[in-house]
């Protein structure tokens, strides 16, 4: 029927990227299974055929003239008329003979007396024959007369169910439109079971969705405490970063089947199919209540509506309007969690961001090295490893590496080891590899080689250091140079408190952190990267809006020059550039003196606690990511106080 019964098969059992289910056909278990079956079959019935056509071999057949001569001759003592067959008894010679049995076939629609009366056989002659009349058997007569019908139609049956099963071809899906193509992942299918312990790293992501298998284990305890029930988590990440690892993991430690279905999977050639898959897709997971339903690719269906580039997709829009009211239209207690992935969160649908929907958030990082050794460790566990194997030196040179990546290495050393003979991986093995991989076409990331690692780290704890030093800028929580995005490395800074507004001291504090990278890079390099591009152009972009737009320079004053065009009292803004060529020369003026302030500011910073952003840089190039207890650890050892949340010594 519908779908629901066929299980992928297991995500990578074949080393491949993607466990994509209808990219092509390959001959899983279940196949080979289906053609054992249908051969098991074919081979029974034709036993059973042979089996009826013996019963008439074992025995001599004659033709009906050799009858009609045996009768004449008088040896015969009866027939038994059996339908068209005639078994015919001949008299036994001596008492103790056993009596001599042949049979023969006489012709249809006469009987036996006429047929003989035909052959001129005179009637004293019949009826010294005993003629016994058997009724055919029920089932053999039927088996006779229906054979030739059943046979062929059942061996079409078979061949229509076999091509049903196996066949997803475009063709065949006009059979199941309408019907979710979801899979789902039975909890009690241990060999597909996929728990935290098989995703390596991730520890934020992990530990954010603890939440959610809580619920899902134990709904009662949250229902009756009153607990609003997040209903949808989105992850976002970079391919391969484990994001549909994350949430079969979820399921599995959760114990609770698995709905899952990929977005393209939605949008098909009939428009309506795609909304009518959501609700089917939800109607089934919420009769498996407690479940997950996930919906991977999130942005082939959830991209911002009516944008009309290239013009709309009415049937994208359809879709998601309808998993917007499916979301809306269950209740938290209905033990039901959605969760989406994407590596597009920017061009989502902010309907689909809104509270009550995907208002969770798991971002999911490329790892880091620790997160990239264990991921070979998860990967390695099922093969054979030489004793020169490493792990750390090869989760050393990966940085950028993806799990998907990581996890093709070491598919790619098993296949060289094998390719040669061996019956172990070795070291070097693994680093020929690495290259392999790097190459391959699939990465996307940049990888960064040693000088350029060590270049980003100084970059990012200049910033760091500079927005710990300044007052007004806010706390680091976290240091990377694991590429996000487009960028090589970041430092996350979060507020204590969310802020509603920022004042010029902050701003200023701001720019000079922003600019921490750049002198960084030119006080210990000596020399400049483009690695700082998107800083200028920020705080760039920051200085001048102080000057024209927020009032924040003493020169120019409270004027708002630049403007956006919002709406005022006295009707729409002002928009675009509303003064005169000495008041531009002006602004310029000032948002270079602004931004050479923070130059000088950052400058000095830096220069002051030059151990200080060595020791950073250094244990960055080492580990890749600093949280802030570590990174504060550091600024303590070099004299650097860490900043308290003011706000709370207040009250
Ligand atoms: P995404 O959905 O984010 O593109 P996947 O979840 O499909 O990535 O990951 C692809 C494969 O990479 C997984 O099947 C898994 O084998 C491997 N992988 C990715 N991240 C990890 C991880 N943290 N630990 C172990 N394996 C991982
Ligand atoms: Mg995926
Ligand atoms: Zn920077």
């Amino acid at each position: 029927m519908s779908e629901l019964q066929n299980k992928p098969s297991p995500e990578g059992n074949n080393g491949g990227k993607k466990g994509d289910p209808n990219q092509k056909f390959e001959p899983t278990k279940q196949f080979w299974m289906n053609l054992l079956i249908t051969f098991l079959i074919l081979f029974g019935l034709t036993s059973v055929f042979s089996l009826f056509a013996e019963s008439s071999t074992k025995t001599e057949e004659i033709p009906f003239s050799a009858v009609i001569y045996d009768i004449r001759q008088g040896t015969v003592d009866k027939i038994a008329v059996e339908g068209e067959q005639l078994t015919v008894t001949y008299k036994k010679a001596h008492e103790a003979d056993e009596a001599v049995v042949k049979v023969s076939k006489k012709e249809a629609g006469t009987s036996v007396s006429e047929s003989l009366a035909n052959y001129g056989l005179d009637t004293d002659t019949i009826q010294a024959v005993v003629i016994d009349i058997v009724e055919e058997s029920g089932f053999r007569f039927w088996f006779v007369q229906l054979a030739p019908f059943i046979f062929p139609l059942f061996f079409i049956l078979i061949l229509m169910w076999f091509l049903m099963r196996q066949v997803k071809g475009a063709g065949m899906q006009a059979f199941t439109f309408g019907q979710s193509k979801a899979r789902v992942i039975d909890p009690a299918d241990k060999g597909q079971r996929i728990t935290f312990k098989d995703v390596a790293g991730a520890k934020e992501a992990k530990e954010e969705l603890t939440e959610i298998v809580d619920f899902l284990k134990n709904p009662k305890k949250f229902i009756d405490i009153g607990a609003r029930i997040p209903k949808g988590v989105l992850l976002m990440g970079s391919p391969g970063t484990g994001k549909t690892l994350l949430a079969r993991a979820v399921s599995g430690e959760a114990n609770v089947p698995f709905f899952t279905i990929s977005g393209s999977e939605f949008v098909e050639l009939f428009v309506g199919v795609g909304a009518s898959r959501v609700r089917d897709l939800f109607k089934m997971a919420k009769k498996a209540a407690p479940a997950i339903i996930f919906i991977d690719e999130i942005d082939a269906v959830g991209r911002v509506r009516g944008t009309g580039v290239g013009g709309g997709n009415d049937e994208r829009e359809q879709t998601l309007n309808q998993i917007l009211v499916e979301m809306d239209g269950f209740e938290p207690n209905e033990k039901l969690i959605i969760m989406a992935a994407t590596n597009r969160p920017d061009v989502l649908d902010p309907a689909l961001l809104r509270p009550g929907r995907f208002d969770r958030r798991v971002m999911i990082d490329l790892p880091d090295r620790n997160d990239r050794e264990a991921i070979l460790q998860v990967h390695s566990r099922k093969k054979p490893l030489g004793e020169d194997v490493n792990m750390r030196t090869i989760a050393e040179r990966t940085v950028g590496f993806s799990g998907a990546d990581l996890q093709n290495l070491m598919n790619e050393g098993a296949i060289l080891a094998a390719r040669e003979n061996r019956k172990k991986i070795t070291q070097y093995d693994l680093i020929r590899s690495i290259e392999k991989v790097m190459l391959g076409p699939e990465r996307k990331s940049h990888v960064l080689n040693n000088k350029e690692k060590e270049i980003t780290a100084y970059h990012e704890a200049g910033h760091a250091l500079v927005g710990s030093v300044l007052p007004y800028a806010d706390p680091v929580h976290k240091i990377s140079i694991i590429s996000r995005g487009r960028a090589a490395g970041y430092t996350l800074t979060l507020p204590f408190q969310d802020k509603r507004m920022q004042s010029k001291k902050q701003f200023k504090d701001d720019i000079a952190k922003t600019l921490g990278g750049y002198v960084a890079e030119e006080l210990v390099f000596d020399d400049l990267t483009t690695g700082a591009s998107n800083d200028l152009q920020v705080l760039t972009a920051l200085a001048r809006n102080m000057v024209a737009r927020w009032g924040m320079s003493e020169k120019i004053g409270p004027l708002a020059l630049d403007s956006d065009g919002g709406q005022t009292m006295f009707g729409p803004g002002i928009v675009g550039k509303e003064y005169s060529d000495k008041v531009a020369m002006e602004i310029d003026a000032e948002v270079h003196r602004i931004i050479d302030e923070a130059y000088g500011i950052a400058k000095e910073v830096l220069t002051t606690h030059r151990k200080a952003l060595d020791a950073i840089a250094k244990k960055l190039v080492e580990v890749e990511t600093i949280e802030r207890e570590d990174f504060e650890q550091l600024l303590v050892l070099h004299g650097i106080e860490p900043k308290q949340d003011v706000n709370k010594e207040e009250k």
